[in-house]
């Protein structure tokens, strides 16, 4: 599954983030037979329909979607040419298929900062830094070769353009991801096989006081910092302290500091959606399931996520969307309503699908 890498300066609440995130074990709770990494931590989805669904179908379990979030050992200035934890570090980034950077906000004096004062906007610049050159060092290690390889073979030429096209934003101090080239995007294609850092969809994290939670102004200037990127903002003390209560007390404690749901929870959705993915979901007296498909993903690919054979065999996908189905108020009322969609194998999924799919074994 795809995975989130959790990356910031040292003494931002890295480790304090990723403790909560592996308190939380939604998989221990919802999938027992699941192997639990010590350097992974599993976040559900927050999705208020699967509870619905639940009631509705009286099933014996809710299982949401995941998102997987790795803690990947904090990045120093000098990281891209092998400082600290260096190639290691690296290593594990190139792995993740979203950046997630967490930075500080919070004001503690008891905390030391790396750079001495606390500044986001300079702890953003520091880590993108090492990332453009990392990016910068593999560009240039290739592109002789690349520009040999196209004087003879000609369909290479797109990837040397490419590639020149890449070192110029990178020289620029811009990460890819930020000057607009989407992993799998078109445009990214001939870049695919330099396994750029930069060119990862990236998330930010405020790790910021309590007061600040609240604090429009402060936010708004912060998104701007890292916009067109999502921006979070949340307490990682507060959200170790939430992954201890039940769900009362957690809500009670939230509502102290003005907030609807944990900072993980927001987490989560973002995180989710900004690795491209949607769900679809499927309920019945065994379950309420939100399973995870890439956006734009068809019935028949859908399907194979649920079972290998569900793909080959697949004949149709019976789908009725989540309001409609709660309106009718049973499968059998919404067909009778004509909101029951037979559909084929070049249906493209929707959000809010309620699917049964229909296969030959
Ligand atoms: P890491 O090096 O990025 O993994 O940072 P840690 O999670 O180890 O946190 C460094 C220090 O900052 C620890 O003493 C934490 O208790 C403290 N810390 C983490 N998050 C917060 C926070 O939101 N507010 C305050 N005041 N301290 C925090």
């Amino acid at each position: 599954s795809l995975t989130i890498g959790i990356v910031g300066l040292p003494n931002v609440g890295k480790s304090t983030l990723f403790n909560a995130l592996t308190k939380n074990d939604v998989l221990a709770a919802n999938y027992p037979f699941a192997t639990i990494e010590p350097n992974i931590g599993v976040v559900g989805v927050p999705d208020p329909r699967l509870a619905r669904l639940g009631e509705l179908f009286g099933s014996q379990r809710i299982l949401p979607a995941t998102v997987d979030f790795v803690d990947i050992a904090g990045i120093v200035r000098g990281a891209s040419e092998g400082e600290g934890l260096g190639n290691k570090f690296l290593h594990h980034i190139r792995e993740a298929d979203a950046i997630c950077q967490v930075i500080r906000a919070f004001k503690d004096e008891n905390v030391v900062h790396v750079d001495g004062k606390v500044s986001p906007k300079s702890d953003i610049e520091t880590i993108d830094t090492e990332l453009i050159l990392a990016d910068l060092g593999t560009v240039e290690k290739v592109l002789p070769r690349l520009q040999k390889e196209a004087r003879i073979k000609k369909d290479r030429q797109p990837v040397v353009a490419a590639v020149e096209a890449a070192k110029a934003i990178l020289e620029d101090g811009r990460t890819l991801f930020s000057a607009g080239i989407a992993q799998g995007s078109e445009q990214a294609e001939p870049l695919r096989e330099l396994h750029l850092l930069t060119i990862k969809p990236f998330l930010y994290v405020f790790n910021v006081d309590e007061d600040e939670l609240t604090d429009e102004a402060f936010k708004a200037e912060q998104r701007a910092l890292v916009a067109p990127a999502e921006a979070i903002f949340l307490n990682a003390k507060l959200e170790a302290d939430l992954a201890e209560l039940d769900e009362d007390e957690a809500l009670e404690l939230l509502e102290t500091v003005g907030q609807q749901e944990p900072g993980l929870a927001t987490l989560a959705r973002v995180g989710f959606d900004t690795l491209g993915l949607q769900t679809y979901l499927t309920a019945g007296p065994k379950e309420a399931r939100a399973w995870t498909i890439p956006k734009g993903a068809t019935a028949p690919e859908a399907a194979g996520v649920i079972h290998t054979d569900f793909q080959k065999g697949f004949i149709k996908a019976e789908v009725i969307s989540y309001d409609d189905l709660l309106e009718a108020g049973s499968v059998t009322e919404a067909r009778a309503r004509g909101k029951a969609r037979m559909e084929g194998k070049d249906y493209v999924m929707r959000d809010g699908d309620v699917v049964e799919f229909r296969f030959n074994v």
